[in-house]
């Protein structure tokens, strides 16, 4: 049989350990003979799960005893109105600051206009995506609610490698992080934020849970028409459990929190997501068949987009891909060509493989 890779960019390949546990706890989790989907979120098993599950992520990240963890719904997406929603009421006609680096940021300067005055400090438009703007070049305001940025591109491949400081420009200012793309695949310092959020199902598990990370003296500012269910202070306030939270999305997130534990935890990874990025672009720098043409030193440890030269054999690439067990590695719709995603859960022989064949079919192309 085939070994499948799945290099989908979301919702993405989850460790198999973690789904063979599930399967294993699937119609009775530890004893209690229920699935965890048929727990009340307020039951002694459920709490036990989601307790652990925030202890898990706090000890990953070495998350500061002032913020906050908290687990909603709505999507990356969503919080790109609940962020605004949450945080304009500090300072309601103070601009928010945006650095536009690809799809996702473009979609959350959008958003944001619905609720503030939007200062776009930074575009990388101009070079089509390939680089982060420069900092020296970032038209900051001297009073920004917040800065926004998305630190790694899932569409454009484009990830920041440095944390910016920005507190000194705008008489400091939160930095607001979409992370939904590559948290936990690399060591943080959490302190450098406000807020950190991001969907699960890239890095963490299940679509359907959102994760938040917030500084608590930025709860409690909320608009009047920010709703209650995402009133980050209700939240917080509530455990999470103001309503009821994606319960099974939650468990598996867990499960995925303590296999990242084992894996000797977030530095280890770092490591890993290191030596299989740097596999994948060694090769594509080594040849003239493919390419990637994003700026070396922004390139996404987790997402590579990449261009067969000759984009005619597009179609044959991604069918011979698939019949060797090689799943999901068509470019998103706005970028064209291709895209591994090589989160967490991708292991470095996954991404052996995926090199493997990118050289023999170019080897049978040219
Ligand atoms: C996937 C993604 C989103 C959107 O997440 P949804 O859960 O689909 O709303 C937002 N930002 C980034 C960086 C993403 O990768």
């Amino acid at each position: 049989m085939t070994t499948i890779y799945n290099f989908s960019a979301g919702p993405a390949v989850l460790p198999k350990e973690v789904l063979q546990q599930a399967a294993a706890e699937m119609l009775d989790w530890h004893g209690s003979g229920m699935s965890v989907m048929e727990m009340s979120h307020r039951g002694a098993e459920f709490m036990s799960i989601m307790d652990a599950a925030q202890r898990d992520l706090r000890d990953l990240l070495a998350i500061p005893e002032n913020y906050k963890i908290l687990f909603l719904q709505g999507g990356g997406l969503g919080e790109n109105a609940i962020v605004p929603m949450n945080l304009m009421g500090r300072r309601p006609d103070a601009p928010v600051d945006f650095i536009h680096t690809g799809s996702w940021s473009g979609k959350s300067i959008k958003e944001a206009q619905k609720y503030a005055t939007v200062n776009v400090a930074a575009s990388a438009a101009s070079n089509g995506f390939t680089a982060i703007p420069a900092r020296e070049s970032w038209q900051l305001s001297k009073d920004a609610a917040y800065v926004h940025l998305c630190t790694n591109e899932t569409i454009d491949g484009v990830e920041y490698h440095f944390v910016p400081d920005v507190a000194e420009q705008t008489g400091g200012a939160p930095i607001v992080a979409d992370m939904s793309s590559h948290i936990l695949s690399r060591v943080i310092d959490v302190s450098a934020y406000g807020v950190i959020f991001g969907g699960a199902q890239k890095n963490i598990g299940p679509a359907g849970l959102t994760l938040v990370i917030v500084r608590e003296d930025l709860l409690g500012h909320a608009l009047p028409v920010c709703p209650s269910a995402f009133d980050w202070k209700i939240v917080a306030d509530n455990g999470s459990m103001y309503n009821t939270p994606p319960t099974y999305a939650i468990y598996i997130a867990g499960l995925v929190f303590q296999w990242l534990k084992r894996q000797g935890g977030v530095a280890a990874m770092e490591a890993q997501n290191i030596a299989k990025a740097s596999l994948l672009y060694d090769y594509l720098d080594s040849t003239d068949f493919y390419e990637n043409r994003v700026a070396k030193e922004c390139r996404s440890r987790m997402n590579v987009p990449f261009f067969l030269k000759d984009e005619s054999l597009n179609a044959e690439f991604l069918a011979s891909a698939k019949a060797q067990g090689l799943l999901q590695l068509k470019g998103h719709k706005s970028v064209g060509g291709m895209r591994a995603s090589i989160y967490n859960a991708m292991p470095l022989a996954g991404v052996q493989a995926l090199v493997h064949f990118m050289r023999e079919f170019a080897s049978t192309h040219s």
